[in-house]
């Protein structure tokens, strides 16, 4: 739950508008100074530029805050006085201006029909700070227990599966009967259903009742199908009933558990990391309320001189960049972030009043994902960055975890070991364990039943560590069949306890290969900070534990 005293995004947004508005004073006092040195001397091109970027800054952050009053006279004064600046020959603007003092009549004129209703309107933003708060991002990364119904006429499918699931973390209730599985439904609506399709009331009597169930229960309950059958007829019949996934017997538990962890939601994937680069900070802070919002986690940026410092340490997954700053345009630091090998293919959006499409198009040849123009709509802002910053969480994923697990590979586990390390330096050496797991006699698993059977094993393995182990525990795949576990703020002893558990658990999982039944068995070696404190020493350590432990007869850990 957020605060009490947390204000909304809407309140803030209001907060953000009024400091504008609060602001356009001062902002128009810049406009007249400038004005006044260029009518003294229409040369002067120090103020050109700075009357450009006033007008500018009015322009831009009173779009985003979505003024209407701002008229074209804006963007007419930055167009004739755009063309000063860039002419070569040191041409003055003598000629433009009568022109232009029409046009700041004009504008403001605009500028104080701004101040005017936003006085009018301040009794809507008394209203406006007294609405209710908005809830906060759920932070617990840890897996619920989610309850599953599992429905099929073979009860040793219904025994053998539930056993399974129940080892991956989830609560499962079976039935054999559709009427059982009715009954059940009125009382408690499980996260997720399992349902066989044939059943003694007809071939396809499991469809028929979910698809009766959806209508008398108005759910939209996520439905696996796990059927005998492999035809198209109860193929589509699944997908009429509203089924979310399809699967034929005897299911791969791995895919199972992965597909139930998915459409369940239950692990809350990590917001998306935005970085907004504006000149304005008001602006970037509106920008920053409307993404929060929407769930992600933003950090602005008013000092381009600062970008690289702050890429390293937010790990932005994307970066809205305004077009127009002064000293350094959007399209250069974009250019210049792109030329860092690190961020080569860090996606860039531009922000900026620029209508004008072909030099949106000259902007957008850098590399930049999209250009969108001020005042933003909420909607297509949000849907934009959602989109881009996916794709490069996927691109990230390639980079930094092991295909087949999903783990983190071996030199990120590393990298992360080492910053776990420093951070539990810092805070007075708090404890932290170091711990390597080594699936026992693996070769005779491939040797027996095949390599893509000692696949499974191994993704098997990562599931189970996946759901036992806190979010905030790092998992890698060290190696082939080695895993590497960093777990914070445990000392070795509490460190023990948590592997055996994981070690019992993995035991009682059965894998199934052409008609033999097998389960496998692992070791593992822990070594705690601060008795070792350098990486190596730690995985020394580590290796040297798990190799004792395998000595003592595997199935077993040893501490360091
Ligand atoms: P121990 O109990 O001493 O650990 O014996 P072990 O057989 O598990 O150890 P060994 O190091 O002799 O064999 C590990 C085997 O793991 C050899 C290698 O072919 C296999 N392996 C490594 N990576 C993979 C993989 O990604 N998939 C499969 N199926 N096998 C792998
Ligand atoms: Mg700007
Ligand atoms: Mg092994």
């Amino acid at each position: 739950m957020s605060e009490p005293n947390t204000p909304s995004a809407k309140q803030k947004i209001q907060l953000l508008r009024d400091k504008f508005v609060q602001q356009l004073p001062h902002r128009m006092k810049q406009i007249d100074a400038a004005w006044a040195d260029l009518q003294s001397d229409s040369g002067n091109s120090a103020a050109i530029t700075e009357l450009h970027r006033a007008v500018h800054n009015i322009n831009g952050t009173g779009r985003s805050f979505g003024f209407r009053q701002l008229g074209t006279a804006g963007d007419d004064i930055e167009i004739l006085l755009s063309r000063c600046i860039n002419t070569d020959n040191d041409e003055s603007c003598a000629d433009k201006l009568e022109q232009l003092a029409t046009l700041l009549q004009t504008f403001k004129q605009d500028v104080a029909a701004i101040a005017a209703t936003a006085e009018r309107a301040d009794d809507t933003c008394t209203s406006a700070k007294l609405s209710s708060v908005e809830p906060s991002i759920n932070t617990n990364t840890e897996p619920a227990s989610l309850l599953l119904y599992l429905c099929d006429d073979d009860q040793l499918v219904n025994e053998h599966l539930s056993l399974q699931l129940k080892y991956f973390g989830y609560q499962v209730v079976h039935f054999t009967e559709l009427e059982q599985l009715n009954r059940a439904m009125r009382e408690r609506c499980p996260d997720a259903l399992i349902m066989d399709i044939g059943f003694p009331e007809g071939c396809h009597a499991g469809t028929a009742m979910v698809k009766e169930l959806r209508t008398k229960l108005n759910s939209n309950l996520p439905v696996v199908f796990l059927s005998g059958y492999d035809n198209f007829d109860a193929r589509l019949s699944a997908v009429l009933a509203g089924g979310t996934e399809y699967f034929t017997k005897p299911a791969n538990v791995q895919e199972l558990v992965d597909t139930l962890d998915r459409i369940t939601n239950r692990y809350p994937p990590e917001p998306y990391r935005i970085l907004i680069v504006d000149d304005e900070p008001t602006v970037a802070e509106y920008h920053s309320i409307i993404l929060q919002k929407a769930g992600m986690a933003t950090r602005c940026l008013s000092d381009p001189r600062a970008i690289l410092n702050v890429l390293q340490e937010f790990r932005a997954d994307l970066i809205l960049m305004d077009m127009y700053m002064p000293g350094c345009s959007g399209y250069d630091l974009a250019k210049l972030v792109r030329q860092v090998t690190q961020y080569e293919s860090m996606p860039i959006i531009y922000l900026s009043i620029e209508v004008n499409k072909q030099k949106q198009l000259c902007a957008m040849r850098i590399g930049a994902e999209g250009f969108m123009c001020k005042p933003v709509d909420h909607n297509e802002l949000v849907g934009l960055v959602e989109i881009r910053a996916e794709r490069m969480r996927l691109l990230k994923r390639f980079m930094v975890r092991d295909s087949m697990t999903g783990l983190y590979n071996h030199t990120t586990t590393n990298q992360l070991l080492e910053s776990a390390l420093i951070l539990a330096a810092d805070n007075g050496n708090t404890s932290l364990c170091f711990v390597m797991i080594d699936i026992d006699h693996f070769k005779l698993v491939n040797d027996r039943y095949g390599h893509p059977i000692g696949d499974q094993v191994i993704i098997a393995l990562a599931q189970v560590l996946k759901q036992r182990l806190r979010g905030a525990d790092i998992i890698g795949r060290y190696g082939g069949e080695e895993f590497a576990l960093v777990l914070k703020d445990v000392d070795q002893e509490k460190a023990a306890c948590i592997i055996n558990e994981l070690r019992e658990a993995f035991a009682q999982l059965h894998f199934h290969a052409n008609n033999n039944r097998f389960s496998c068995t692992i070791s593992a070696g822990i070594a705690s900070f601060p008795k070792y404190r350098t990486l190596e020493a730690l995985r020394e350590a580590a290796d040297t534990a798990l190799y004792s432990a395998k000595n003592k007869g595997r199935n077993q850990i040893d501490i360091a």
